[in-house]
């Protein structure tokens, strides 16, 4: 339970305006992002930054050390929050908690306690509201049209700790909303659709699967004392903007090596912009469906742009004083870094909706409903209609912006039986 949720890293930086409206120029109004949807998910989740007793400890010298090695490079640090309990990571500086985030431990899950993962959070708030049923160990494999009336059938392999099937178990639904991530959403879209269990969905589900523009480097044998152990979850962002091709940007995340390797080096998630797009494709031997990203290492855009902007930070924080064999950078796919390490896979076209071609969105709609919809000009495949604000383009070609809380605003929820409403 809680997903990606249970290995993330708790940052929850906000993003810059430009690089949020570079990226889905149609999509939102920053603005009320910022005042309104960012405050409202940090309240959820509870986020605070780094407190500064905390940042004193011992096991804490590597996120003051990168302030210095951001001074040596030229650029400011940039602050943000962590959904981390600090009263936990207290308990765990005093001995009275197991240690997980002071050994910087956050991407094997924390067993403290003090992650403020989606099972403690979002999820738990959903069962509180006595709506919402979990279901956890439910693998769906499964999903087609109900026959007698509109809505779905949903079928799901039961698993045991050991991945074992015990049973198989179906659901119906009226209303079916798929988060399953962005890869396994669009893995079980296309391969219903290759299967003709939801024949109507659009040829365009698959395309358009990018990797956040994320590269993942370790600099190794650092200068600067990052501790014998590196305590969580990291610090600081700065952003370069001075390169030739793109904005970048770079983390320090602490790195989980026991006692005395942390000095061994430390990671850094480095952020860049990318066209680069794969594909979610059927293949039909496995009858399964498969990422293709066909950049090869080296020399797609993610690994040249990062690999400069990395080699430069070297230069300047270390070999220009003469220190060439400390902080040296290291990002090969074969150890899962570089553009490998891809923390945020990113599904759909960029069309900014949340469509997959900007005219006919994904949305699972009931076959009675296909009529209407082809009459609304999707009349190859009966996907939903267009959002309106995708119709609607300005002299020069531009999409008008809708307000933010128009995006998300949602029909007024239906009170459904507690049987039709659980979540698997
Ligand atoms: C190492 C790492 C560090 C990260 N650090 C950060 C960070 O610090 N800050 C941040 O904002 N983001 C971070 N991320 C990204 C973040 O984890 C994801 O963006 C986020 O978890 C996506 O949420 P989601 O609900 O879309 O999908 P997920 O969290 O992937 O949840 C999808 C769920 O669906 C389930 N599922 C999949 N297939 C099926 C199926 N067939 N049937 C039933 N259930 C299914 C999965 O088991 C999972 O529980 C990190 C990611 C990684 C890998």
């Amino acid at each position: 339970m809680g997903g990606g949720s249970l290995v993330v890293g708790s940052f929850t930086p906000v993003p810059r305006r430009q690089d949020f409206e570079h990226i889905f120029p149609a999509a939102a109004n920053y603005p009320e992002l910022l005042s309104v949807y960012y405050p409202r998910a940090k309240k959820a989740l509870g986020v605070s930054p780094l407190p500064a007793d905390i940042l004193r400890h011992p096991n804490y010298v590597g996120p003051r050390s990168w302030l210095n090695v951001i001074a040596r490079y030229g650029a400011s640090p940039h602050f943000f929050d962590f959904a981390i309990d600090w009263d936990i990571v207290r308990a765990e500086i005093a001995g009275r908690k197991r240690p997980s985030v002071i050994v910087g431990e956050l991407s094997y899950g924390v067993n403290s306690g003090a992650k403020k993962s989606t099972d403690r959070t979002y999820l738990a708030a959903a069962e509180r509201s006595g709506n919402v049923t979990i279901k956890p160990m439910h693998e769906v494999f499964d999903i087609r049209p109900r026959a007698r009336r509109a809505g779905f059938v949903v079928t799901a392999r039961v698993r045991d700790e050991q991945g074992r099937t015990i049973r198989t178990v179906t659901a119906e639904a009226d209303h079916l909303f798929l988060a399953a991530g962005s890869f396994h959403t669009t893995r079980m879209l296309v391969e219903a659709r290759a299967k003709g269990t939801l024949p109507q969905l659009s040829p365009h589900i698959g395309n358009g699967f990018g990797t956040n523009g994320d590269f993942l480097t370790i600099r190794t044998n650092p200068s600067d004392d990052f501790g014998l152990v590196q305590g969580g979850p990291g610090y600081a962002r700065i952003y370069e903007d001075r390169l030739s091709e793109t904005p970048m940007s770079m983390v320090y995340q602490a790195t989980p090596l026991p006692a005395p390797l942390g000095k061994a080096g430390t990671t850094h998630l480095v952020q860049t912009h990318t066209d680069e797009r794969g594909t979610v494709d059927f293949d039909h031997a496995s009858r399964t469906a498969k990422l293709n990203y066909p950049y090869p290492e080296g020399s797609n855009d993610v690994d040249r742009q990062a690999a400069a902007f990395v080699g430069k930070f070297h230069q300047r924080t270390e070999a220009r004083y003469g220190r060439p064999a400390n902080g040296v950078p290291i990002y090969t796919r074969a150890v899962g870094f570089g553009s490998a390490g891809t923390y945020h896979g990113l599904g759909w076209r960029r069309d900014g909706t949340g469509g997959v071609d900007g005219r006919c969105g994904p949305r699972l709609r009931q076959p009675l409903r296909r009529r209407r919809l082809v009459r609304a000009g999707c009349r190859r495949t009966g996907e939903s209609r267009p959002d309106d604000h995708r119709a609607r383009r300005t002299d020069d070609g531009s999409v008008p912006r809708r307000p933010l809380s128009a995006v998300l605003r949602q029909p007024r929820p239906r009170v459904m039986p507690a049987a039709r409403a659980r979540v698997l």
